[in-house]
């Protein structure tokens, strides 16, 4: 862990900002009652409406600015679960398996690809961790380690130096992060979810103890269960529910490249760099850290945040900037019978690292010789939701009966919500879920807490 760049005006800071996903034009508005209302229109949100409806149940799914706007199409679009630890295993490799799904039921308008990941080792350690993560996981998946002529062809020709081999998983998959949004809120649309962009959900009324009703900028909707998928909103949203949701945020930047000859296949990552080829021949390109910024939130959590901290050593970097000030100003809790913050900002994003990204480029290009024929199109930022596990933290909470939280997937959103968004709809349906739901619960991190206290 370092600091970086302590600048109270340094540009990079969050912000409202220019959406990059692909426009869903399905216009609708709100219903008067609905079985569940969706808060948040990103690949959490959306997978969680499109398995509600699978179950048969109505639901209304509320995006205060365009589906996909915020995390969700600023990302790099891996989907895979190589190297995983436990929990989140369990929610990728289950996810990939609704992946083809989802391409299927949406045909070319989805690119889901099986072009497989490739992650670079330094070290016999690294290719060691590796290769015991795929005896336990994946044996019979396609993974493997690769070596010599086997590497070289995956990564365009050439080992870079320093790199011993790589763990390669044949069958990850890999989206283009600018289009997914619109197209599954095009299929929850078809199979009768309601999707209303620019309606933000500034609360919750509840009667007798339960939910009777969501409260939106364009109305009330009334519905007796509400699933929570609002991204880096979370937290906010939850504490005016009495849900003190361990969420921070960190940022990172990512950039397009033009065309590349006979560049890496698929997606993967060196140390200096990650990258997903995309079907026009352009790459996705960003580095394998991230910063994050000190807000009022990083120390009221810092104990909880402390060991993640610790084992990310040097890939994130803490920084200071204008939302430090702006984050101890800030209401913690807004009238519901007008505008509030969720309107203030339609979509959150950071501006990133443009000058990084050019540098990044150069630095890709010596250890991949191809990546020089090439330029930087685009740089973007995003700003990520983090929980202290990285575990995302999904189902009902003991606290708030009818609130189900689907958020938290701390960078691997597109690998685990599919299998997310389907475990929410079997807790809410009373089915059997298809993962075990345990290692998700919100209570896991009052149980550590207890631990940690009795000193066990
Ligand atoms: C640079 C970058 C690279 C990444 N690369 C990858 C990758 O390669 N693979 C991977 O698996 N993941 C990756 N991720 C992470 C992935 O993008 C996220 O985990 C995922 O998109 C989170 O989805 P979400 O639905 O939880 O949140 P979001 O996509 O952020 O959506 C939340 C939505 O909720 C809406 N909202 C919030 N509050 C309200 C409210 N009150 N009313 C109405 N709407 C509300 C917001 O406007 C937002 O649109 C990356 C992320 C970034 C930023």
């Amino acid at each position: 862990m370092k600091f970086r760049r302590i600048n109270p005006f340094r540009q990079g800071r969050d912000r409202d900002a220019r959406s990059l996903a692909m426009p869903f034009t399905g216009e609708a508005r709100i219903p008067d009652r609905t079985d569940v209302v969706v808060i948040g229109g990103g690949i959490g949100g959306l997978t969680t409406a499109l398995h509600l409806r699978e179950v048969g149940l109505r639901v209304t799914l509320c995006e205060k600015g365009v589906v996909g706007g915020e995390q969700t199409s600023r990302s790099m679009g891996w989907v895979t679960s190589l190297g995983d630890g436990p929990g989140r295993v369990d929610l990728s490799l289950a996810s990939a398996a609704l992946w083809d799904g989802y391409a299927r039921d949406c045909g070319p308008a989805l690119t889901f690809r099986r072009d497989g990941v490739l992650l670079a080792c330094q070290t016999e350690a690294e290719v060691e961790r590796f290769q015991a993560w795929i005896d336990r996981h994946d044996a019979a998946g396609g993974s493997s380690i690769l070596r010599g002529a086997a590497l070289a062809q995956r990564l365009g020709g050439t080992v870079p130096q320093g790199t011993i081999a790589g763990a390669c998983q044949a069958e990850a998959g890999l989206v283009d992060p600018a289009a997914i949004a619109a197209v599954l809120a095009g299929l929850a649309t078809a199979r009768g979810a309601i999707v209303v962009q620019n309606c933000a959900v500034r609360g919750i009324e509840r009667s007798a103890g339960r939910i009777s009703a969501v409260l939106t900028e364009q109305g009330p909707i009334k519905a007796a269960a509400v699933v929570l998928a609002g991204g880096v909103w979370s937290r906010r949203f939850a504490r005016s529910l009495g849900i003190d949701l361990p969420l921070l945020t960190a940022r990172s930047t990512l950039a397009r490249t033009g065309p590349v000859s006979n560049g890496p296949a698929g997606c993967g990552a060196l140390p200096v760099a990650g990258w997903n080829a995309l079907t026009d021949g352009s790459y996705l390109v960003g580095r394998n850290d991230a910063t994050a910024p000190l807000t009022a939130d990083s120390f009221r959590l810092f104990r909880q945040f402390l060991p993640a901290l610790r084992e990310m050593g040097d890939s994130v970097a803490l920084t200071i900037d204008r939302d430090l000030i702006a984050s101890f100003l800030a209401r913690r809790r807004s009238p519901l019978d007008r505008p509030g913050p969720f309107e203030a900002v339609r979509l959150l994003a950071n501006t990133g690292d443009p000058q990084g990204a050019e540098t990044l480029c150069r630095d890709l290009a010596q250890a991949i010789p191809a990546f020089a024929s090439t330029h930087i199109v685009c740089a973007w930022g995003g700003v990520i939701d983090v929980t202290p596990d990285r575990v995302p933290i999904l189902g009902e909470t003991s606290s708030a009966p009818g609130i189900y939280l689907c958020t938290g997937f701390s960078a691997h959103g597109l690998a685990m919500a599919p299998a997310a968004g389907r475990l929410i709809a079997d807790q809410i349906a009373g089915r059997v879920p298809l993962v075990d739901p345990s290692p998700f619960s919100m209570e896991r991190f009052a149980n550590r807490a207890q631990r940690t206290h009795n000193g066990m």
